[in-house]
């Protein structure tokens, strides 16, 4: 790799080639928090730059892995000391906006939070949001097809992305920078990239489309007797609120009752007896009249007991203490150590059937284990969070097992949002056909033949 480090230093300059205790002493996981092994780290400036080292790194079969923000949850970041990494966290810049088309052109190593920063500050929105938004970058959501809080509204970030920019194994640039919202000119080759997680080419650009402003922000938490009613309030609510629900973060008992009471890490809004909450958002642009609806719309589902217990928070500070409840990873992480995630998807109908059983199989095999479960149940995406006391692989293969075999039945995901990486690889085909992981192979084999980015992610290397 020496030749080659040299070869990629005269490209990007000495300071842009990290190497030694500057590699080892970044977190490439953000559950483990485990440093990066990589062989060293490039940081390009520019898509030529990027472009110039990938055609050093595939003259040489240098594999390399893409860093963004490095808060990917499913090990797509892991590099080995044989594999280069290449961060793109020189490439920030958010390049223009354009409030007349609704679009933002920006490079991929921005972080989601500067992009929704300057959208407001042109009055207007960038949809995509989720709790790691001040350190996860555009390229890593597109690279995941981040799905995030407000997918019932506005969809994943395959639905925000206009046009991109991507550099292949061998350092082709491919400008694919549309900025319009229709386009059928022949294949739309940008969507290869969107959730591929980095393994056909890497994103330096894009064209991402903007939203009108919705600044009235009407959230509340309430509490539910039963699934059955949780999903009667998803319909009711939908037709109450006229198309402005943009959250419906359900969160079983055991969730609420754990950050809450049994922590102590928050103060629980409602008593936590009841065997289900959500945290509604809804966003509307007229004060005083979307207020009023929302209201009424909680009402009517008080009057018909699809819910038992209501708060709606009076102010940004009460707004951010409810979701403070559903997005504290960190106490999931302190009081479920060592943690397993899983991020699942499958028919709402079938969720609480598969959540009971789960618990009751984890019991079995696990009589010391726990299970909480929180979602975004509006686009049939639970995130379970198990600990069996052990960090042993073997236990995460078993536990994996309990969590991922039903899902194929019920025609569910073993990746809703976080994507594949090396967590799920092997579980892959449990959610797509032989003949969709064919193809996918021959896609791979056809941008990067030589199996040169993220190597050995979401495609297992024995079948290609
Ligand atoms: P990284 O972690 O750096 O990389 C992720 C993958 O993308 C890797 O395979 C990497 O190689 C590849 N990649 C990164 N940049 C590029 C690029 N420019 N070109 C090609 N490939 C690239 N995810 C959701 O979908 N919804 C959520 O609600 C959500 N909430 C989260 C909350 C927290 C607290 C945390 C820590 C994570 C959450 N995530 C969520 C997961 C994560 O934030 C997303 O997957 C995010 O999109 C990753 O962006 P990143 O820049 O950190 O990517």
């Amino acid at each position: 790799m020496d030749a080659l480090l040299k070869e990629i230093t005269a490209i990007v300059g000495a300071a842009n080639v990290l190497t030694g205790e500057d590699v080892s002493a970044r977190r490439v996981d953000w559950l483990t928090g485990a440093p990066c092994r990589a062989g060293a780290i490039v940081r390009p400036g520019s898509t030529r730059e990027l472009a110039e080292v990938m055609r050093a790194c595939h003259a040489a079969r240098q594999p390399v892995v893409t860093h963004g923000g490095l808060t990917g949850l499913v090990h797509g970041t892991e590099a080995g000391p044989d594999e280069l990494a290449v961060s793109l966290e020189r490439m920030t810049a958010i390049e223009a906006v354009d409030p007349v088309s609704a679009t933002l052109t920006v490079q991929a190593g921005a972080p989601l939070q500067s992009v929704q920063q300057a959208a407001e500050a042109v009055g207007l929105q960038f949809a995509l949001d989720l709790g790691a938004r001040g350190s996860c970058t555009i390229g890593g959501n597109i690279a995941t097809n981040a799905g995030g809080i407000r997918v019932i509204r506005y969809g994943m970030m395959r639905q925000q992305v206009l046009g991109l920019e991507a550099v292949l194994a061998d350092g082709t640039v491919v400008s694919s920078m549309n900025r319009m919202l229709k386009n059928n000119a022949g294949f739309d080759l940008k969507q290869l990239f969107i959730g591929s997680e980095g393994t056909l080419g890497i994103v330096t650009r894009a064209v991402l489309h903007l939203q009108p402003p919705t600044p009235d922000v009407q959230t509340a938490l309430v509490a539910c007797p039963s699934f059955e009613n949780l999903t009667g309030l998803l319909g009711h609510l939908g037709r109450h609120l006229g198309g402005s629900l943009a959250a419906f973060e359900a969160m079983w008992q055991s969730h609420y009752r754990l950050l809450t009471e049994e922590s102590g890490r928050h103060t629980p809004p409602l008593s936590p007896d009841a065997p289900f909450y959500v945290i509604l958002e809804s966003l509307g642009s007229e004060p005083q009249s979307h207020g009023a609806q929302f209201s009424l719309a909680l009402e009517r589902a008080l009057e018909d007991e699809l819910i038992s217990d209501a708060v709606i928070a009076q102010s940004d500070a009460q707004r951010q203490a409810l979701w403070a409840i559903r997005e504290d990873i960190e106490g999931l992480i302190q009081a479920l150590s060592p943690l397993l995630t899983f991020d699942v998807s499958l028919p709402i109908g079938e969720m609480n059937r598969y959540v009971t059983s789960l618990e009751a199989a984890l019991a079995r095999d696990w009589p010391r284990g726990r299970m909480v479960t929180f979602g975004h149940l509006g686009d049939g995406n639970l995130h379970i969070s198990i600990t069996v006391g052990s960090a042993d692989p073997a236990a995460r293969r078993a536990v994996e097992h309990l969590v991922y075999t039903p899902l194929a039945e019920l025609g569910g995901s073993v990746s809703a949002e976080h994507g594949i990486g090396l967590e799920k690889r092997d579980y892959l085909a449990l959610s797509r056909t032989p003949e969709e992981i064919t193809l996918m192979h021959t896609l791979k084999r056809a941008l990067d033949p030589h199996g040169l980015l993220n190597r050995h992610k979401v495609l297992a290397p024995q079948d290609g």
